[in-house]
């Protein structure tokens, strides 16, 4: 049997579930490489002192809080939800969704102020209470493991709190949202005692320094062009690049290719000035990792 070597940090990940294939995809992004079958409970880091556990996500807040692990990954819904002990290190950008409140189509509830007397299921009890004391609504709170957008069909609920993303499991359910309560996303989430461990604290800052190198890449795509030598000036305004954009002739006099990163966010609006300012061939390329 495989032994948890205690000198490596360990980090808690979801073994199977919606956060499980994006925790992964983010480590192997970070540059670490473990296996990941789905029967094992832990895989040791081949390139990195680590041992990545595949746990529940239920229990991650508190493996990390008792420092059975010193790192986890989970939802932010769960941090607001039990509110474990523990660090917020680095919003992670994926697991996007949000703790809504919801009632089915064609009922009378139209407004969270409706609420009063009404039954209301959720897996999400600490949540829901808290919303519903600071809207001063009294309303029953009933705890349901897993399948609470049921409960209304059933006639168990009136409404219900669950976490939304797409919102095509509310369609099917003929259910609609009368208001959120939080966004969440994935966290990395540390063992508040972590930063008296000089060793482990420096290997903690390692890889944070990866992580924050793959969530800066997403924002940033690389681009090339070609473009005539004169219209330098306007393409050095529209594309500051992260100092400035390399430069290097072409083969044809008078002209110039460019190389530099655009943000994802103005992206469009970029490639079109440099369109209209006369740039052509422009290759856009992902960028793996950006250490700033
Ligand atoms: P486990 O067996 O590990 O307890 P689970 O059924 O509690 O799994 P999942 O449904 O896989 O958990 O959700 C895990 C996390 O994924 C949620 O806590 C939340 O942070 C995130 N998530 C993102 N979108 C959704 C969604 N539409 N519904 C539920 N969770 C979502
Ligand atoms: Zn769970």
């Amino acid at each position: 049997m495989q032994k948890l070597n205690n000198g490596n940090i360990k980090l808690a990940i979801q073994k199977k579930g919606r956060l499980s294939e994006d925790s992964i995809e983010f480590l192997r992004k970070a540059g670490l490489e473990f296996e990941s079958y789905s029967k094992s409970l832990f895989a040791s880091c081949r390139n990195f002192p680590l041992e990545i556990l595949f746990v529940r996500d239920d229990d991650i807040p508190d493996y990390v809080e008792t420092g059975v692990v010193d790192l986890g990954i989970v939802g932010q819904n769960l941090l607001n939800e039990l509110q474990p002990k523990v660090k917020k290190l680095l919003n992670l950008r994926f697991c996007f969704c949000s703790l809504c409140l919801c009632v089915p189509k064609d009922s009378s509830i139209s407004d969270f102020y409706d609420l009063n007397d009404a039954k209301v299921a959720t897996s999400y009890p600490n949540s829901t209470k808290y919303f519903l004391l600071k809207n001063n609504i009294k309303a029953k709170v009933i705890t349901i493991n897993g399948s609470v957008e049921a409960t209304p069909v059933l006639g168990i609920a009136n409404a219900i709190v669950d976490l939304v993303s797409t919102g095509s499991t509310l369609s099917a359910n003929d259910l609609k949202i009368i208001s959120k309560l939080y966004d969440s996303e994935a966290i990395l989430i540390s063992n508040i005692n972590l930063l008296t461990n000089k060793k482990k604290n420096a290997l903690v800052n390692k890889l944070l320094t990866r992580f924050k190198g793959v969530l800066v890449a997403k924002n940033y795509k690389y681009v090339m062009m070609n473009a005539p030598e004169k219209i330098l000036p306007k393409i050095n305004k529209t594309i500051p690049g992260l100092k400035s954009p390399t430069i290097s002739p072409l083969n044809s006099k008078g002209w110039i290719s460019i190389q530099s990163v655009i943000k994802e966010d103005v992206f469009w609006e970029t490639i079109e000035k440099l369109k209209k300012i006369g740039a052509t061939g422009i290759l856009v390329l992902p960028v793996e990792k950006l250490i700033l």
